[in-house]
């Protein structure tokens, strides 16, 4: 049975009754935090326990998720992603203890899903047939397939201009989707009015109070994956910061329950086109200033993180770490993951590695210490940006002549030794 006892302002801390839908707070207006009863849980809560349980995302982990016991959503298999050693990197770069949590694994290619499946159950719960989001991308698709799944409609709400590669997974899906004229500020009001309006539920990330909880699944797997030691180091490309703030909740309550001895130390790793929470936490200024966003990393192109005080609160309390990489670091962190350790992440999703390679060679992360890098996305929803780093493949008659001049001119030999140096040089944009 869930543990969860109130919903809580992250900056006013008024409290509101988590059986009502309330999305923020109608006094200050901040996003709210999920409450849960922990004396509750600590008596089942333990690793043995952990450890033999089976099953879906929301059934492993029920007392610590606000889903009731009645009402969970179809899954479709979200989580349980592998922790991977990345030996080739780690012996580039000097780092011996390098890891990758892959979240492209997911069903619809995103960490997103795990946080789907839960605002999809709430909307069930709360007896909503029609459940909505501004969305560019992968948030979207996430809740088209979830609420496919669980035959409830959705309307998903999208600027205009979105590229159709983006929308194309919530179109199969059958979302109804809404293109607005305006950006995504506007977008995102117009999505909140409706909701208002209509009853729609409104599933967007940072103001569903919910979807957080699935994302410190992220968290509560690593423990097990690392055998409750876990890593040093936790990196996560963020954007609206949901995913940093949930992750770090998750080690914070693994910890609290005595399941961990330490808690990692978090890591934001922002595209320098849109960073307000890398400038806002390197000047230990808890205001956000919010900025037009300019990266080629769709997944993290937010100039007004919607989760900002969660992610600023999260850094701070793990004594974490904030920096931003250009484009051409981005761009080049994908390449060299996808053809060292064969995972094909989205820029947004390339981010961190990025992130680890600059804070590495800085000497803010230790070379021996153990890192864990969030791989967010895959690469397949956004094969566009991805053959920036490389180059398209030649077309030949079919001969072995033909062949001989490919041979000759271009195939790469594998790398075995990976460094920075060996990053290719990314052509300008
Ligand atoms: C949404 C998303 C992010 C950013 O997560 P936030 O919770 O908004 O910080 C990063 N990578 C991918 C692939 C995403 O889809």
């Amino acid at each position: 049975m869930s543990a969860m006892s109130t919903l809580r302002c992250v900056r006013c801390k008024k409290e509101f009754d988590p059986r009502k839908i309330t999305y923020t707070c109608d006094q200050c207006g901040e996003t709210l935090d999920v409450v849960y009863d922990y004396s509750a849980v600590a008596e089942k809560a333990q690793r043995s326990e952990l450890e033999n349980r089976h099953g879906s995302l929301c059934e492993r982990y029920r007392d610590l998720l606000p889903v009731s016991d009645n009402a969970v959503a179809p899954g479709l298999g979200e989580g349980q992603t592998p922790a991977l050693k990345c030996n080739t990197i780690g012996d580039g770069l000097g780092t011996p203890n390098l890891y990758v949590k892959d979240e492209t694994r997911n069903p619809t290619g995103v960490f997103k899903d795990r946080a789907t499946v839960i605002a999809v159950a709430k909307a069930i719960e709360f007896g909503r047939r029609t459940v909505a989001l501004a969305s560019t991308g992968n948030a979207a698709a996430s809740l088209a397939a979830y609420a496919a799944r669980a035959s409830l409609q959705s309307v998903v709400f999208v600027p205009e201009g979105t590229p159709m590669q983006k929308v194309s997974q919530s179109i199969v899906y059958g979302a109804n989707i809404v293109q607005v004229r305006g950006d995504y500020d506007q977008t995102f009001d117009l999505m909140v009015e409706a909701c208002n309006q209509f009853g729609w539920y409104n599933c967007s990330p940072a103001v569903n109070p919910f979807r957080t909880e699935g994302k410190k699944t992220i968290a509560y797997e690593m423990c097990e994956q690392f055998n409750w030691n876990p890593p040093d180091w936790v990196v996560v490309p963020t954007g609206n910061g949901c995913n940093l703030a949930g992750i770090w909740k998750g080690f914070k309550e693994f910890h609290r329950l005595g399941l961990i001895q330490e808690t990692p130390r978090m890591v934001a790793i922002q595209a320098s086109g849109a960073d307000p929470l890398v400038s806002a936490y390197n000047k230990k200024v808890a205001v956000l200033e919010p900025v037009k966003a300019n990266t080629l990393a769709g997944a993290i192109a937010i100039g007004r993180p919607r989760n900002f005080l969660k992610a600023f609160i999260s850094l701070e309390e793990s004594d974490g770490v904030a920096e931003s990489v250009t484009d051409d670091e981005i761009v080049a962190a994908q390449v060299l993951l996808a053809r060292n350790e064969g995972i094909f992440a989205e820029p947004g999703a390339a981010a961190g590695l990025a992130g680890i390679i600059k804070l590495v060679e800085d000497g803010t992360i230790d070379r021996k210490e153990r890192i864990c890098c969030i791989i967010t996305g895959s690469g397949l929803k956004d094969p566009e940006s991805a053959l920036r780093g490389s180059s398209k493949p030649l077309i030949i008659e079919p001969t072995i002549k033909g062949l001989r001049a490919i041979r000759e001119c271009t195939l790469t030999k594998p790398t075995r030794h990976v460094c920075t140096a060996f990053l290719p040089t990314i052509a300008p944009h």
